[in-house]
């Protein structure tokens, strides 16, 4: 699974878990990796 705004592979956890969350956005489910979650906090949503 990849992060929808940085683009790099995001890392999963043995429980399928990804290290990072959803956001929905214009309807639709995006990956955010933990990194760009950090870096853009509130505004994650607003970057789609
Ligand atoms: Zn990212």
């Amino acid at each position: 699974m990849k992060c929808d705004l940085c683009k790099q592979e995001i890392e999963e956890t043995f429980l399928h878990k990804i290290k990072g969350s959803y956001v929905k956005a214009d309807g639709k489910k995006k990956v955010v990796c933990s990194e760009c979650q950090r870096k853009y906090k509130d505004e994650v949503k607003a970057k789609f």
